[in-house]
């Protein structure tokens, strides 16, 4: 008997560890409830819903494979070794197959799992799934992980040119065994269920997963590059919360994107180009994660950065936390943040910056509350535009090239539409007024949304003043304007 260990990976189609397990013989598959460590992970309570809201539909699509679904419990990954040797004696299982996860604790659990099943006559199977390319097999000419996303993009590109990575057949079902599969929970304690409203805007299951895919390269994907910047339109596929869950694939994206470009990847159509290139940023905060494991460690990946002298400014982090800045496109934003477990891409680097320069909080304090409400929370991807974001990071912001939410607000919502969906106090303001309310002196709309808390311009200097004083000056770099 063989067994799948599901983890990031809740689906049937294009499933390495999946497939290979059945082309080996009878499968069953398990499932490991981590509350413990979830919350040591920050993980977000609607992030932990929507896993479970997947692994229901796993489990129905894995019963007509007849495939049983088992539920075990290991409240810390200490314990997982043990939890799955109990499993594999109970069902006599010969190998067990995983698709490789990345970070120091995963990494640590995965070998002592190893370990503890080889020690019992247990193959261990583990496969490369979540990335297009393994953590390690691209490299500087040195042997060095990269540290410049657009020389790793390169590589990355010649790699795409010898050999695509190709997609897995779905496996074929299976006789029936004798084994029940086990209820999925419909929450686990620690971690509330979200709102109705919540759920709605994400649906589980690899078919919501594949029409978001579809939908995307068949209508927008075209219109990527000049639309995904403007948080008020539909301009991004939404499909972070299904990569990061593993409901779909990296490579089921990128065949989809090659499908509507004529199979190219580094030409044709811009739109196509600019999205497989956020795909290889994915991909390049994964590698980094496993290149620098001081990143898991809550540690810059410039250590000259860590002598920046963060300010201890606990009132300031709890307005930025509950969108009450006074700046309408950074509470706009975390509104968004908090009532739906998201946030659009050029809002998270806007919010980040008035955090970690205007206010001059700690990048940690920031990552750690983007972790605990998104729905779509990664660690390398979180960590790696935290610290783009905080000029901590590889290849991050050049320190003295600070977005001002003013100028970020009047250039990608100039209507007003998103701050007006998510601040509805501050409706009848026109699009002129409506970026900076203090402006015409407060006196607008109903409520009172309050004066910025900080002055642009002077905490702009303090933020300079601190990065200047450090020990060695980075070197320019950065990827956004
Ligand atoms: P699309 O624009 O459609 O992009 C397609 C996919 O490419 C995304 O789903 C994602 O998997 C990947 N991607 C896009 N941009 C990036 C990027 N900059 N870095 C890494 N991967 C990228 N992304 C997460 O998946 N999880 C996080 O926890 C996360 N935290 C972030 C924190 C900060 C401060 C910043 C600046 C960015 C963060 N991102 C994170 C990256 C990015 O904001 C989201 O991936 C994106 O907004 C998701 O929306 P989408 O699926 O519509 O993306």
């Amino acid at each position: 008997m063989q067994l799948i260990w599901l983890r990031s990976d809740l689906r049937l189609h294009d499933n390495t560890a999946l497939t290979a397990a059945m082309e080996r013989g009878p499968t069953v598959a398990v499932y490991l409830i981590s509350p413990g460590q979830w919350q040591a992970h920050d993980d977000a309570a609607c992030k932990v819903d929507f896993w479970l809201r997947n692994l229901v539909e796993l489990g129905q699509a894995l019963s007509a494979l007849n495939v049983p679904l088992l539920i075990r419990y290991a409240d810390t990954w200490d314990q997982a070794p043990k939890v799955l040797l109990d499993l594999c004696k109970e069902h006599t299982i010969a190998g067990l197959h995983l698709n490789d996860e990345y970070g120091i604790n995963e990494t640590n659990r995965d070998r002592a799992v190893a370990e503890a099943l080889e020690q019992a006559g247990i193959n261990v199977y583990r496969y490369l799934d979540q990335l297009l390319f393994k953590p390690g097999s691209v490299l500087t000419k040195a042997g060095n992980f990269f540290q410049v996303f657009s020389q790793f993009r390169r590589v990355c590109y010649s790699r795409l040119h010898e050999a695509m990575p190709r997609l897995v057949h779905a496996p074929e079902a299976q006789h029936r065994l004798n084994i029940h599969s086990d209820p999925v929970p419909h929450h686990v304690e620690g971690f509330a269920p979200p709102t109705e409203a919540l759920r709605a805007l994400w649906p589980a299951g690899e078919d919501e997963a594949r029409r978001r895919l579809e939908a995307f390269t068949d209508e927008h994907i075209g219109y990527y590059q000049s639309e995904r910047d403007f948080p008020a339109k539909p301009g991004t596929s939404q499909l972070s919360a299904y990569l990061v869950a593993g409901v779909i694939s990296p490579r089921q994206c990128l065949h989809a994107a090659l499908m509507s470009n004529h199979g190219e990847f580094e030409t044709g159509n811009v739109g196509c180009v600019t999205w497989i290139n956020e795909l290889l940023w994915r991909e390049f905060y994964k590698h980094t994660l496993v290149g620098s494991p001081r990143v898991s460690r809550h540690r810059t990946f410039r250590p000259e950065t860590e002598a920046v002298p963060w300010r201890d400014a606990p009132e300031e982090l709890a307005a930025w936390q509950e969108a009450r800045t006074g700046l309408p496109i950074i509470d706009a934003a975390m509104r968004q943040l908090l009532e739906t477990g998201w946030m659009h891409n050029r809002l998270r680097m806007v919010v980040a910056m008035f955090l970690t320069k205007n206010l001059l909080i700690d990048w940690r304090l920031g990552e750690r509350f983007f972790m605990q409400h998104l729905i779509d929370g990664d660690l390398a991807a979180n960590n790696g535009g935290w610290q783009w974001s905080s000029s901590t990071g590889t290849d991050s912001a050049p320190y003295f090239r600070i977005f001002n939410p003013l100028s970020q607000s009047e250039r990608f919502d100039g209507e007003g539409h998103f701050i007006k969906r998510w601040l509805p106090v501050l409706g009848n303001l026109n699009k002129k007024d409506i970026h900076n309310p203090a402006a015409i002196g407060g006196l607008f709309g109903v409520g009172d949304y309050p004066k910025p808390m900080v002055d642009l311009r002077a905490s702009r200097e303090r933020a300079l003043a601190a990065f200047k004083g450090l020990p060695h000056r980075q070197p320019a770099g950065g990827c956004y304007e």
